[in-house]
C-alpha cells in the first residue's frame, strides 16, 4: 500500500523543525535541463522530452520500482549535514537544487516519504510495501536516519517551478585536477544558464571544511567520472 502524505500536516511539521528547503543534487547536464525547462523533472520526464541527463546508478531500480516518474527531495542538504559518521559529496551530483517546501502548501498531490533509498532497497529487505512511511511514523523517528529518508512525488501531478521555488543553487567547489578546476567551470556555465533563462537566485561554491571527504574523493576520481559530474554531456 502506497501511503499519501498530508502535505499540509509535513509541512507544518517541517517548520516547527526549522526546516523550510527541500535539496534536490544532481550533475551539471541534467541541472542544466531542469533550468531550460524552468522546473525540477523526473528522470522519465526528462527522457520523454529527449533532454540531456546523465545516467545515474539507480536508474535501473527507479524503473523497476516504478519510481522512474518521480522527483526526490531531502529535507536537508546531505553534502553539508553529513551521511550518519560522515561527510561527503552527494553521489547523485555536484549541482545542489535548495527549493522552498512552501511547494507543500500548494497542494503537491499525493506525496510520499521513502524510509531509504531504493538503492538500498533490496539490501534492506524493502519492497514496494514496505518502502513508505506514514507521516506519524516519519515524525515519531523524525531524527533517527532522517538523511536516509525522502519526500517523493510523481511529477505528473505537480510542477516544481524554479522561478517560483529555487532558492539557491550550490555547487561543490574542487581544487584543480590535472589543471581543470571543474566546480568553478560548473559554476560559469550553471550561472549562463539561469542568465539566459530569465532565471535569478543566488548561487554559490560550497565551502568545506577539512572534516568533509570532498575534495579527496573528487581528487581520486578519473576524469570520466569528473566530466560526468561537472561538464555538459557530448551530444
Ligand atoms: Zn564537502
Amino acid at each position: 500500500m502506497e501511503k499519501y502524505i498530508n502535505n499540509k500536516k509535513l509541512y507544518e511539521f517541517l517548520l516547527s523543525k526549522g526546516i523550510e528547503n527541500f535539496f534536490h543534487a544532481n550533475t551539471l547536464t541534467t541541472s542544466c535541463s531542469f533550468i531550460q525547462q524552468n522546473k525540477l523533472m523526473s528522470r522519465g520526464i526528462v527522457e520523454s522530452l529527449g533532454l540531456p541527463q546523465t545516467s545515474q546508478e539507480s536508474d535501473i531500480i527507479d524503473k523497476k520500482y516504478g519510481l522512474w516518474d518521480c522527483i526526490f527531495l531531502d529535507v536537508y542538504d546531505l553534502h553539508k549535514e553529513g551521511f550518519g559518521n560522515y561527510k561527503r559529496q552527494n553521489l547523485y551530483g555536484p549541482i545542489l537544487f535548495k527549493l522552498s517546501t512552501k511547494c507543500l502548501i500548494e497542494s503537491v498531490p499525493n506525496v510520499r516519504i521513502i524510509k531509504e533509498n531504493p538503492v538500498n532497497w533490496e539490501k534492506c529487505n524493502i519492497d514496494t510495501s514496505n518502502a513508505y512511511l506514514k507521516l506519524d511514523e516519519y515524525i515519531e523517528n523524525f531524527g533517527d536516519n532522517t538523511f536516509k529518508k525522502m519526500i517523493i512525488f510523481k511529477e505528473e501531478n505537480f510542477n516544481l517551478f524554479l522561478d517560483k521555488y529555487l532558492e539557491e543553487v550550490i555547487i561543490d567547489s574542487t581544487s584543480s585536477i590535472k589543471e581543470v578546476n571543474y566546480g568553478k567551470r560548473a559554476y560559469d556555465i550553471i550561472l549562463k544558464h539561469m542568465e539566459s533563462n530569465n532565471l535569478q537566485c543566488n548561487i554559490k561554491m560550497r565551502e568545506c571544511n577539512y572534516d568533509c571527504y570532498c575534495k579527496k574523493n573528487y581528487e581520486e576520481m578519473s576524469s570520466k567520472e569528473l566530466q560526468k559530474l561537472f561538464l555538459m554531456k557530448e551530444k
